[in-house]
Protein backbone atom coordinates (compact mmCIF):
# COMPACT_ATOMS: atom_id res chain seq x y z
CA UNK A 1 0.00 0.00 0.00
CA UNK A 2 0.85 3.27 -0.36
CA UNK A 3 -0.75 7.15 -0.18
CA UNK A 4 -1.07 8.81 -3.25
CA UNK A 5 -2.24 12.42 -3.43
CA UNK A 6 -2.92 12.86 -6.83
CA UNK A 7 -2.58 11.03 -10.10
CA UNK A 8 -2.30 12.56 -13.72
CA UNK A 9 -2.49 10.34 -16.62
CA UNK A 10 -1.30 12.21 -19.51
CA UNK A 11 0.98 15.31 -18.52
CA UNK A 12 3.26 17.24 -20.93
CA UNK A 13 4.96 19.45 -18.29
CA UNK A 14 6.55 16.73 -15.77
CA UNK A 15 9.14 15.90 -17.99
CA UNK A 16 10.14 15.07 -21.37
CA UNK A 17 7.37 13.50 -23.45
CA UNK A 18 4.28 12.63 -22.26
CA UNK A 19 4.02 10.81 -19.14
CA UNK A 20 1.77 9.81 -16.52
CA UNK A 21 2.58 11.38 -13.15
CA UNK A 22 2.31 10.21 -9.68
CA UNK A 23 2.11 12.54 -6.80
CA UNK A 24 2.78 10.93 -3.13
CA UNK A 25 1.38 12.58 -0.08
CA UNK A 26 3.52 14.29 2.42
CA UNK A 27 6.50 16.53 2.68
CA UNK A 28 8.84 18.25 5.07
CA UNK A 29 10.87 20.68 2.87
CA UNK A 30 8.38 23.31 3.71
CA UNK A 31 9.55 25.62 0.62
CA UNK A 32 8.36 29.14 0.81
CA UNK A 33 5.94 29.37 -2.13
CA UNK A 34 5.18 25.51 -2.31
CA UNK A 35 2.73 25.21 -5.08
CA UNK A 36 1.24 21.96 -3.29
CA UNK A 37 0.94 22.72 0.17
CA UNK A 38 -1.95 20.47 0.91
CA UNK A 39 0.18 17.56 -0.18
CA UNK A 40 2.62 18.32 2.39
CA UNK A 41 0.23 16.44 5.19
CA UNK A 42 1.51 12.63 5.21
CA UNK A 43 -2.29 11.90 5.47
CA UNK A 44 -3.49 13.81 2.67
CA UNK A 45 -5.17 12.01 -0.25
CA UNK A 46 -5.57 8.08 -0.70
CA UNK A 47 -4.55 5.00 0.34
CA UNK A 48 -3.87 2.92 -2.57
CA UNK A 49 -2.66 -0.87 -3.66
CA UNK A 50 0.58 -0.52 -5.69
CA UNK A 51 -0.46 -2.78 -8.34
CA UNK A 52 -3.72 -0.25 -8.57
CA UNK A 53 -1.37 2.53 -9.35
CA UNK A 54 0.42 0.00 -11.72
CA UNK A 55 -2.09 -1.05 -13.55
CA UNK A 56 -3.61 2.72 -14.01
CA UNK A 57 -0.02 3.21 -15.22
CA UNK A 58 -0.25 0.68 -17.65
CA UNK A 59 -3.88 1.59 -19.28
CA UNK A 60 -1.72 4.95 -20.70
CA UNK A 61 0.47 2.47 -22.64
CA UNK A 62 1.86 3.23 -25.12
CA UNK A 63 0.70 6.86 -25.18
CA UNK A 64 2.84 7.22 -22.71
CA UNK A 65 6.65 7.50 -22.79
CA UNK A 66 7.62 7.24 -19.39
CA UNK A 67 6.57 8.37 -15.44
CA UNK A 68 6.84 10.55 -13.13
CA UNK A 69 7.02 10.81 -9.33
CA UNK A 70 6.34 13.70 -8.21
CA UNK A 71 4.60 15.49 -4.70
CA UNK A 72 4.72 15.56 -2.20
CA UNK A 73 8.14 14.36 -1.27
CA UNK A 74 8.68 10.93 -3.43
CA UNK A 75 11.54 10.02 -1.49
CA UNK A 76 9.99 10.03 2.02
CA UNK A 77 7.70 6.70 0.41
CA UNK A 78 11.09 5.35 -1.25
CA UNK A 79 10.48 1.88 -0.21
CA UNK A 80 6.98 2.09 -1.57
CA UNK A 81 7.91 3.57 -4.90
CA UNK A 82 10.73 1.49 -5.35
CA UNK A 83 8.51 -1.40 -6.02
CA UNK A 84 6.94 0.45 -8.06
CA UNK A 85 9.50 2.06 -10.10
CA UNK A 86 10.81 -1.54 -10.75
CA UNK A 87 6.98 -2.58 -12.20
CA UNK A 88 7.48 0.60 -14.11
CA UNK A 89 10.98 0.24 -15.80
CA UNK A 90 9.74 -3.52 -16.50
CA UNK A 91 7.36 -2.68 -19.06
CA UNK A 92 10.27 -0.38 -20.68
CA UNK A 93 8.79 3.30 -19.43
CA UNK A 94 11.57 5.81 -18.33
CA UNK A 95 11.34 7.70 -14.63
CA UNK A 96 11.91 10.89 -13.88
CA UNK A 97 11.54 11.48 -10.08
CA UNK A 98 11.17 15.48 -8.28
CA UNK A 99 12.72 15.66 -4.92
CA UNK A 100 13.19 18.39 -2.54
CA UNK A 101 16.50 16.73 -1.62
CA UNK A 102 19.51 17.36 -3.17
CA UNK A 103 21.31 14.62 -5.26
CA UNK A 104 24.08 14.22 -2.68
CA UNK A 105 21.44 14.50 0.11
CA UNK A 106 20.08 11.31 -0.79
CA UNK A 107 23.34 9.96 -2.47
CA UNK A 108 24.59 10.18 1.29
CA UNK A 109 21.58 9.44 2.95
CA UNK A 110 21.83 6.86 6.06
CA UNK A 111 18.22 5.59 4.46
CA UNK A 112 19.01 2.80 2.21
CA UNK A 113 15.52 3.03 0.86
CA UNK A 114 16.20 6.55 -0.41
CA UNK A 115 19.54 5.16 -1.97
CA UNK A 116 17.64 2.39 -4.07
CA UNK A 117 14.77 4.26 -5.29
CA UNK A 118 17.48 7.20 -6.80
CA UNK A 119 18.97 3.75 -8.35
CA UNK A 120 16.30 3.12 -10.47
CA UNK A 121 15.08 6.65 -11.28
CA UNK A 122 16.31 7.77 -15.13
CA UNK A 123 15.74 11.68 -14.63
CA UNK A 124 16.32 13.57 -10.81
CA UNK A 125 14.55 16.82 -11.00
CA UNK A 126 16.64 18.31 -7.38
CA UNK A 127 16.04 20.40 -4.72
CA UNK A 128 13.86 22.96 -3.16
CA UNK A 129 11.30 24.98 -5.05
CA UNK A 130 12.83 28.89 -4.23
CA UNK A 131 10.19 31.37 -5.47
CA UNK A 132 12.95 33.93 -6.05
CA UNK A 133 14.64 32.38 -8.15
CA UNK A 134 11.59 31.34 -10.71
CA UNK A 135 12.01 33.76 -13.69
CA UNK A 136 14.75 32.20 -15.19
CA UNK A 137 14.12 28.42 -14.30
CA UNK A 138 14.24 26.29 -17.54
CA UNK A 139 11.23 24.37 -18.82
CA UNK A 140 10.23 20.96 -16.33
CA UNK A 141 11.89 23.11 -13.00
CA UNK A 142 10.08 25.26 -10.74
CA UNK A 143 13.11 27.51 -9.89
CA UNK A 144 16.51 28.03 -11.31
CA UNK A 145 18.37 26.60 -8.44
CA UNK A 146 16.62 23.01 -9.12
CA UNK A 147 18.78 20.79 -11.51
CA UNK A 148 17.61 17.76 -14.00
CA UNK A 149 19.98 15.16 -13.40
CA UNK A 150 21.23 12.06 -15.76
CA UNK A 151 21.22 9.52 -12.56
CA UNK A 152 22.99 6.95 -14.33
CA UNK A 153 25.24 8.54 -15.81
CA UNK A 154 26.07 11.15 -12.12
CA UNK A 155 26.76 7.63 -10.85
CA UNK A 156 29.25 6.31 -13.58
CA UNK A 157 31.52 9.54 -13.59
CA UNK A 158 31.20 9.93 -9.50
CA UNK A 159 29.89 13.43 -10.07
CA UNK A 160 26.53 15.29 -11.26
CA UNK A 161 25.82 15.51 -14.94
CA UNK A 162 22.87 17.06 -15.71
CA UNK A 163 20.46 16.16 -18.87
CA UNK A 164 21.19 18.88 -22.13
CA UNK A 165 17.01 19.67 -23.06
S1 LIG B 1 9.46 19.97 -1.99
FE1 LIG B 1 7.73 20.38 -3.35
S2 LIG B 1 5.93 19.66 -2.22
FE2 LIG B 1 7.60 19.84 -0.74
S3 LIG B 1 7.33 21.89 0.14
FE3 LIG B 1 8.80 22.04 -1.54
S4 LIG B 1 7.58 22.61 -3.34
FE4 LIG B 1 6.17 21.84 -1.76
Amino acid sequence: MMRIAGFLDNSLVNGVGIRSVVFVSGCNHNCDGCHNKEMQDYNYGDEVEIDDVFERIKSNVPLISGVTFSGGEPFDSAKELAILADKVKSIGLNLWCYTGYTYEEILHSDDEAKIILLNKVDVLVDGKFDKNLTEDAPKYVGSSNQRIIDVEKSMYEKRVVEVIL
